[in-house]
Order: structure tokens, then sequence, then C-alpha cells
């Protein structure tokens, strides 16, 4: 592939997922720097880069495809990086924050209270505290936590504001991780909110609406669309069993990015149209709700890159490994132990190489860890790395530092930068 090319260029995995830009000399650029010189600004290898303008493009491309009517919020969990949430938080309309620490980061952008939610099953009774105490919403996962919720807001002489998290009697088909539908940990079954909204009606909290989340890294815009239309039915047979009008449906998301060979990008424009058809013929229960869609790896994920350097090239009865000092322990989700039934190679590239010879071949990219599962990229084919040269795993953005087990084997941490 194009190693010396300028301008967008394919990554040199062979994969077709992940684009990456290269300088004149081949270097992979992130946020316009050469990957070797921020390797230098960082103090070394690994870390993880995040590219400020492409976090910035992708949520114009969603602004520009959906209905007006729809607002942006980000989940915080999918990189909750301070400086990028700060970027985010001009970006869209919200937060939803999932601990208390997603809490505070949020609550440190300046964004004002009412615009973040919190969902999650079990929220102790201090992060129950701290959200009451900020004033913000809280998306209710069972009876139990709205009892608490209650008794926490009449101590504390506030209203708390809750909407109903609901698990719906349908699931999000062909979804990465299946949030609905069945037996749920997540939100309350569907056949049991009419009951909770009566209660719900007779306890001094505030109702909101609902937060109907169905699962997460979806490709498929038929599984997409079909979720969305009976999300908004469902919304609309429950809220006229509320005890308010509903102000707020949080219809989830769940748009997923390309990671492996073979997957597509998320064409926006049909689940747009479909949204907008239904948002046209909403009912008088939903006709004055503000309608949210949630997001995290769709807006952050393609954004960032993880860097890591070769340590050792070494040869083992016929299989050529580039040892490198980024592993599992730094990007769980890389390695394939993220949930993964098959594992499968993120999109990895050669970013910069002090001798760029043009010969190609194959190689198992691995970790400095000992354990066979610190695997970064599996047999792929890449342009001749020696040791000091940088590897690229591309499509990091979300999921990455903050869902790796760190101190596993006890290494530093990887850097972070929010870079261009
Ligand atoms: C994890 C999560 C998200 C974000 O999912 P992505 O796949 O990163 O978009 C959104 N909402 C809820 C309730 C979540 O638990």
């Amino acid at each position: 592939m194009a190693d010396n090319g300028t301008g967008t260029v394919p990554d040199t995995s062979g994969h077709a997922v992940g684009a990456s830009v290269r300088d004149a000399r081949g270097e992979l650029l992130i946020g316009g720097i050469p990957v070797s010189r921020l390797a230098d600004r960082m103090g070394g290898t690994p870390f993880y880069a995040y590219d400020r303008a492409a976090v910035s493009r992708r949520a114009a491309q969603w602004r520009a495809a959906m209905p007006h009517r729809l607002r942006l919020h980000y989940a915080i969990k999918a990189n909750p990086m301070p400086a990028l949430v700060q970027h985010l938080r001009d970006l869209t309309d919200g937060f939803d924050v999932a601990s208390l620490g997603e809490l505070q980061v949020a609550l440190d952008t300046g964004i004002p209270a009412g615009r973040i939610s919190f969902a999650g099953p079990g929220k102790s009774d201090h992060e129950l505290r701290a959200a009451v105490a900020a004033g913000i919403t809280l998306h209710l996962e069972s009876a139990g936590e709205l009892e608490r919720i209650a008794r926490i807001g009449h101590a504390m002489g506030v209203r708390p504001g809750v909407a109903v998290r609901v698990n719906p009697d349908f699931e999000l088909k062909s979804s990465g991780m299946k949030m609905s539908g069945g037996p749920k940990p997540f939100g309350v079954d569907a056949e049991q909110v009419p009951d909770l909204l009566a209660h719900l009606g007779t306890l001094p909290v505030g109702f909101r609406g609902f937060h109907i989340f169905t699962g997460s890294q979806n490709l498929s815009t038929a599984a997409i669309i079909e979720a969305h239309t009976r999300t908004l039915a469902l919304a609309e047979q429950l809220a006229r069993q509320a005890p308010a009008p509903v102000t707020s449906l949080n219809l989830g998301g769940g748009l997923g990015i390309p990671y492996f060979p073979g997957e597509q990008p998320l064409d926006l424009a049909p689940i747009a149209a479909n949204l907008a058809g239904c948002i046209a013929t909403l009912g008088p229960g939903l006709r004055d709700a503000e309608l949210v869609m949630e997001l995290g790896r769709y807006l952050v994920g393609e954004a960032g890159i993880y860097v890591c350097r070769v340590i050792d090239r070494k040869v083992s009865r016929g299989r050529t490994y580039l040892v490198t000092d980024g592993g599992l322990h730094q990007h769980l989700a890389a390695s394939g132990n993220l949930g993964q039934i098959i594992r499968k190679n993120f999109p990895v590239i050669a970013a910069a190489r002090a001798s760029p010879v043009d010969t190609r071949e194959k190689v198992t990219v691995v970790g400095p860890l000992c354990t066979p599962l610190d695997l970064l990229a599996d047999q792929i084919e890449l342009p001749r790395c020696a040791p000091g040269d940088l590897i690229a795993i591309l499509q990091s953005g979300a999921y990455g530092y903050s869902a790796s087990p760190l101190g596993f084997l006890s290494h530093p941490p990887p850097g972070q930068a929010l870079v261009g």
C-alpha cells in the first residue's frame, strides 16, 4: 500500500476499515502531528491520541443527517478523558454518566446539571445523594432504587428528577452487546412500568420521561430502524400511564463503527428518515418530549489511535513476532478479550519506521505481558518493522484506556492526548 503517499490512504494491514493520513515520508499523522514527534512530546510510548477535529466532524455529520428535533448526548463511559469530555460539551446537548466519577467529569465541564442523566444498575446511596445534590436526572433502574431516591431527596429537601429506564420486551438485533429484551439487570421490565409509574406519582420526585437503551455496537441499519420504531411505540404506550407529561425520551443509540474486515460504516440517512417519519406521527403523549439519542463509541471511536513501539522482532518456528511495549493491559478490546466471541484483528498499521524497506511480511504483534492472551494482531501483513518503529491501532478512541486492566502486570499506564 502507498506507505510513502500523502493524504488519506487506506491503512497498510489489508484491512478495509480505518483510514489513516500520512505525511510525505509515509509517517502516520494524528491531528496533523507526525506520530514519532507526538511520541517524543508524550514522553514516550505507549499512548492514546484522540483527534479533536475528527470528533467535531463526526458530531457535525450526525447533526447534518438527523432530524433537528433530535438531541445528541455523549455517553461518557465510552471515553471519560476530561479534555475530550470538555470538547464534547460544546458539540452535544448533554451527557450521560454511569458513575460518580463520570458525573464529576461532566459537572467540571460547566454543563448545566439539567442536561446530565445518570443510568446504571447498582447506584450506591452516596452516588444517588451526589446526583440529587447536583440536580441531574436519574434514570431509574428498579423499584428499590426509586424508594432510595425518594428517601434521599426528602432528607435533602430536594425533589429529584427521574426518568424510568425501561427494559423493553424486544431486543436490538445484530448488536455487539444486547442490553434489552428477556431478563436483564438494566431497567424496569416494560410490563412492570405501569405499576411503577402509579407508585412514582405518589412520591416526592419529578417525573421526566423514559430511557430505552437496547444495545451497543450495531452496524445494521435495518435492526436500528426496527428498534427505534418499536422504542417510540412503546414509549407512546407507556406515556399514557405516566403521572406527568413526558418531557424527555432517551431513545438509546447503539450506532456502531466498523472494526473488522468486511464491516461497513453505517449509513445514517435511512435511520434519520425513519426517525423523521416516526416524529411526524408522534402521538399526544410524546408530542412535547425532548427526543435524545445517546452515543459513545460512534462519536469518539474512530477519532482515536493507540501507539506502541516495537521492542523486539523475533522468529519462532517460522512465525515472526513483533514484541511491543503496548498490550492487552492497555487495550483490552484490541486483544480480543473485551466480550468478543471470535477474536478478530483490529486495524493495526506500521505508523513510523526508521528505515522504510518496502518488503511486506506476515507478523504477529504482541505485548510485553507473560500471557498468550496478550495479542494485538494475529498474522497480519505489515511493511517490515524493526525495534524502535511505531505501531498504531486504529479505531481506538472508545473503550480503550478506561476499559482495560491497567494494573495487570504493574506497568505504568499509557499517556493520553487530545490533539489537533
Ligand atoms: C454504554 C452505554 C451507551 C454507549 O454505548 P456506545 O455503544 O458506546 O454508543 C449509551 N447508553 C447507555 C445506557 C450505555 O450503557
